[in-house]
């Protein structure tokens, strides 16, 4: 791991296996962290803060983000690699989501030179001068999942460069590799040692970081029953905050669709990435005249899709991240089947898929699914689609609605007027309307409800890792 500018171990020597999830085999050990090695972490950035980068212009700072991503560019074949290995993503998919990066670090070096306060008039008797400065908020704790691990860390550490805060980064377990590598093409692009940390290990490196007294923003990607932990240990020093705890998200396509676009949208958006992704569209809602065909056709594309080899690129679904997540979505599926969801499809292990090893499951479709049932309510994280017919505009959002979740929301019509009526209603951070699963810099993206608060990308994230302080001072 990475702390102030070294390649370390953890304090105490222990370590951590990562594996392969194609074929289940160990690919690589690294340090286990414990709560000494994430002190160690938060002492190096406290320092930075106090060195060279705090004294750093935004113009500095534009610089070395503006290099940083020449050399995510220069070095894309290889960040690809390591999170195919280490995620089990398809290369098709984190290839895409790898020159994304590079463009997502371009848009964090300008927003670099977009900092400002504001003069304030005020009303005071005598005459004086009211003004703000933002300031960067401090050292930043990350901690991310495994589902895209490249992705996740720039998320966290592009605010940071960008405002001058400092940054403790704890990768998921599962795959911790990219991110290292990261750390170390900043360093190569010339953010000094101390800036950018990162510590591997599994959840005591996490809850160290988020407990500890001089860490003064966490930024979280994962579960709900983690952020909440994080919410907690957070109280100790009233650390500020930015959760993005996943979704259940609904997709609802109305009669009037255009079904051509809308059914591989459909499919694409819950069995992509295996399911593995927050913004999944699991629950599809269908208005009735049209309910069997599209269950049908979504079935049929999750059929046709190729599990296998995430190297491969005629492979649309990689394996699941681990064992325990194979078993967690297959429970899943039994607890579906057992509380009366039709099962149209997939519903197993795929054990003939890459001669057994790895953890594969088919594209899976429950239909007939009820809000009450768990496959309709909660996050599986599998390729798993549940699908459910409605007959009014008022029966859609109240299905859709009808979850603890509301991160993202996709909307099928050809009537404007129904998709505004539908945007207005809909309780989701995000809607898609006519389109799916699009992202770009600017646009902020986050939850309402129990996916979290807080966004990740937009201005409005920006501002998450700055401070405002007022000046005062007598005027003319
Ligand atoms: P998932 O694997 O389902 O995304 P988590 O939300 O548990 O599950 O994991 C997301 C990240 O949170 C990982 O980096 C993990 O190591 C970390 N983590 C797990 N438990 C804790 C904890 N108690 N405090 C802080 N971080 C944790």
């Amino acid at each position: 791991m990475i702390i102030d500018g070294q390649r370390v171990e953890a304090a105490n020597g222990r370590t951590l296996e990562t594996i392969n999830p194609t074929n289940g085999e160990a690919l690589a050990s690294v340090p286990r962290a414990g709560a000494e090695d994430v002190n160690r972490a938060v002492v190096a950035a406290r320092r930075a803060i106090d060195g060279t980068w705090g004294a750093a212009t935004p113009s500095d700072r534009q610089q070395v983000i503006s290099r940083l991503a020449e050399l995510v560019a220069h070095h894309a074949d290889e960040l690809i690699a390591l999170d195919v290995l280490d995620g089990g993503g398809t290369i098709t998919r984190v290839g895409r989501r790898t020159k994304e990066a590079a463009a997502l670090l371009r848009w964090y070096a300008a927003q670099a030179r977009t900092i400002r306060g504001q003069t304030i008039e005020n009303s005071r008797p005598q005459p004086l001068v009211s003004y703000t400065i933002k300031e960067p908020v401090g050292v930043v704790g990350a901690i991310t999942p495994w589902n895209a691990p490249l992705t996740m860390a720039i998320w966290k550490l592009g605010p940071v460069l960008a405002t001058g805060c400092t940054l403790v980064h704890k990768p998921a377990e599962q795959s911790p590799l990219s991110a290292i590598r990261l750390a170390e093409l900043c360093l190569e692009a010339g953010v000094p040692p101390g800036v950018v940390n990162v510590v591997t290990g599994d959840g005591e490196a996490g809850a160290a970081l988020a407990g500890h007294l001089d860490v003064d923003k966490v930024s979280f990607t994962g579960s709900v029953e983690t952020g909440q932990a994080i919410i907690r240990a957070s109280a100790s020093n009233v650390k500020r905050l930015t959760m993005e705890l996943g979704g259940k998200s609904p997709n609802i396509i109305f009669a009037d669709a255009d079904l051509d676009a809308a059914v591989p949208a459909a499919a694409n958006a819950v069995f992509g990435g295996s399911g593995q992704v927050c913004a999944a569209a699991t629950r599809v809602l269908v208005q009735r005249p049209i309910y069997e065909e599209v269950v049908r056709s979504i079935t049929r594309l999750g059929c046709e899709m190729t599990l296998g080899d995430p190297f491969d690129p005629g492979t649309d679904l990689g394996p699941l991240i681990s064992g325990e997540q194979l078993e967690r979505v297959l429970d899943y599926i039994e607890s579906g089947v057992k509380e009366g969801a039709q099962l149209r499809s997939g519903g197993a292990w795929a054990a003939d898929v890459n001669g057994g090893r790895g953890h594969f499951v088919a594209p899976t479709v429950f239909a007939g699914a009820q809000p009450q049932m768990r496959v309709f309510a909660e996050e599986i994280f599998g390729p798993v689609l549940v699908a459910v017919p409605f007959d009014s505009f008022e029966e859609a959002i109240a299905l859709a609605n009808a979850t603890r979740y509301g991160l993202a929301a996709g909307v099928w019509t050809t009537d404007i007027g129904t998709a505004h009526r539908a945007v207005a209603a809909l309780r989701s951070g995000t809607v898609w309307v006519n389109t799916y699963s699009q992202l770009d810099p600017a646009v902020p993206m986050g939850g309402y409800r129990m996916s979290g608060y807080g966004r990740e990308m937009g201005d409005e994230q920006i501002e998450e890792y700055l401070t405002i302080k007022s000046v005062w001072m007598p005027g003319a």
